[in-house]
């Protein structure tokens, strides 16, 4: 390698990192987190119902007033509908008026969150924390004690009914 080559290959590596710095800031990879439970996207699609696939898998948002779980007020446990972790307790359920199941305080350790901007929007999506599952947004508008409002999806959680 002359000087020459030398110094252009230098050039050309640092013009390399420059790229690789700016595509790390710009290009992050949605789901860089890893999961106790992983599943092939034909095996989810499988394992679930289309409607909790979409949801759970991608991002889908259930028709407000379509889930059977709004109305439920029964003490229990509202499970993810991806790996059946217990992710809310029926003691945070809420009546938000919003049409979707909502609750203000997940369980320890059932939920992840991250900045969700799709849609134009700043919001912060909830996911599953062992499977990655999509359950719904957080927001900040929810009532004490801790004014957070979990905006969950109902095909996305099932129910037990039993000790909260
Ligand atoms: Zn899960």
């Amino acid at each position: 390698m002359t000087d020459h080559d030398r110094r252009q290959f230098l050039t050309l590596a640092g013009t390399g990192t420059a790229a690789f710095v700016l595509f790390g800031c710009t290009g992050s990879p949605a789901r860089a987190e890893s999961f106790a439970v992983t599943h092939s996207d034909a095996e989810w699609r499988k394992r679930l119902s289309p409607a909790a696939y979409d949801t759970l898998r991608h991002e889908g948002t259930e028709r407000p007033f379509s889930s059977p779980l709004n109305g439920e007020h029964r003490a229990g446990i509202f499970a993810c509908g991806g790996c059946a972790l217990p992710a809310f307790s029926s003691k945070t359920k809420f009546e938000s008026g919003t049409g979707w199941p909502s609750f203000w305080a997940p369980l320890p350790n059932a939920v992840r969150t991250r900045d969700d901007s799709s849609l134009g929007m700043s919001r912060t999506e909830v996911h599953c924390s062992r499977c990655g599952g999509h359950l719904g947004h957080v927001f900040d508008d929810g009532p004490k004690p801790t004014g957070k409002r979990y905006c969950m999806n109902g095909v996305a959680l099932t129910f037990r009914p039993g000790a909260a």
